[in-house]
């Protein structure tokens, strides 16, 4: 197809300002514009890069995702009316890896308990006990891609010892030791830290339930930042209820936002993160980037990279 016309979608606004990526892309050979939810603005685009779904990309040429998860396309529509799909799947890695060190430091370190107690100007040091380094630890790594290797690199530059779960159990660079996904109980039972990057997928829809939890060890804290449905959210919920696990770190939930409701607002050794686990000021860049190589693959008549459907 030619490409005349792209349009940024406002629902980037989510991740990043619309207007500073269709910036970064005016030097492509189409026209880069800013487009809201109008049906006729969209399909006057030939190709659309946006957060969301709209139905009107059934008319476009070519739809790309500024996530890695597509999980919210619909892509049997998407093959049944010949478009395009491309997602953002790449980048995340050391952006999604320093969050998760983040999260393994503020538990280790008891920085989330300061920070609730500031919040009442009360001086409570913690117990002596309390608090450990991260050298020696395991942390088990759901998912090998490239949210699964930004967490091992990062987390093996902290001296933690990480082992991997994928489909198959052949080795990947910067895991320790890989194991296959049904052997997901067996390598969750001596970790310290439980980690989910997987994408959502028939085959991940709850695959952490009340049995991963209880494989668990009482001392193991527990975090997602693939998505939500991956994780069985009220078994989760009671292995945190009945001090099965220690704690967890969440930037994905079945439900987002998290409702009010949740209990997992309340919970001391809880952290909640809304869904901003990728969030830099580079992300625009390499969105950008990912677009503009793939316009070029177009005019060359080379393979879309990062393609989905
Ligand atoms: P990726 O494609 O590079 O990696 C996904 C990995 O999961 C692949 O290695 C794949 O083989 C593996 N996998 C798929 N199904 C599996 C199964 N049943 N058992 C074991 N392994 C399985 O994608 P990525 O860029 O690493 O992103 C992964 C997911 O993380 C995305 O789909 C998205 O949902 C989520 N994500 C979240 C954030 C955030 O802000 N929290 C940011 C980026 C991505």
């Amino acid at each position: 197809f030619e490409l005349e016309r792209i349009g940024v979608h406002e629902s980037v606004e989510t991740v990043f300002p619309p207007s500073e990526l269709a910036a970064y892309l005016d030097d492509l050979p189409a026209e880069v514009t800013v487009v809201g939810d109008d049906a006729a603005e969209i399909t006057a685009c030939d190709a659309v890069v946006t957060f969301e779904h709209r139905d009107a990309y059934l008319e476009v040429d070519w739809v790309h995702s500024i996530q890695a998860g597509v999980d919210r396309f619909p892509f049997d529509e998407f093959e049944a009316s010949g478009v395009v799909l491309t997602n953002s799947t790449g980048i995340h890695d050391r952006w999604v890896g320093e969050t998760v060190a983040g999260y393994l430091l503020s538990f280790a370190r008891r920085i989330h308990t300061a920070v609730a107690n500031q919040q009442d100007r009360r001086w409570d040091q913690p117990d002596w006990n309390d608090g450990f380094t991260l050298p020696g630890t395991t942390a088990c790594v759901l998912g090998t891609g490239t949210l699964g290797s930004g967490v091992a690199e990062v987390l093996g530059a902290l001296g933690v010892r990480v082992t991997g779960v994928r489909r198959s159990a052949e080795p990947v660079p910067g895991f320790d030791e890989v194991y296959a996904t049904e052997d997901l109980l067996e390598g969750v039972s001596d970790a310290d830290f439980v980690i989910v990057t997987l994408p959502l997928t028939e085959q991940t829809r709850h695959l952490v339930d009340a049995e991963v939890f209880e494989a668990m060890r009482e001392d193991a804290y527990f975090v997602n930042v693939g998505r939500g449905p991956v994780v069985d959210e009220s078994a989760l919920i009671d292995a945190l209820e009945s001090d099965s696990i220690a704690g967890a770190a969440l930037d994905v939930f079945e439900t987002e936002p998290l409702p009010e409701e949740s209990p997992l607002w309340d919970m001391d050794e809880v952290i909640v993160t809304p869904h901003c686990a990728a969030f830099t000021e580079d992300y625009f860049r390499a969105v950008g980037d990912i677009v503009r190589e793939n316009v070029e693959r177009l005019e060359s008549g080379e393979p879309f990279h990062n393609r989905v459907v």
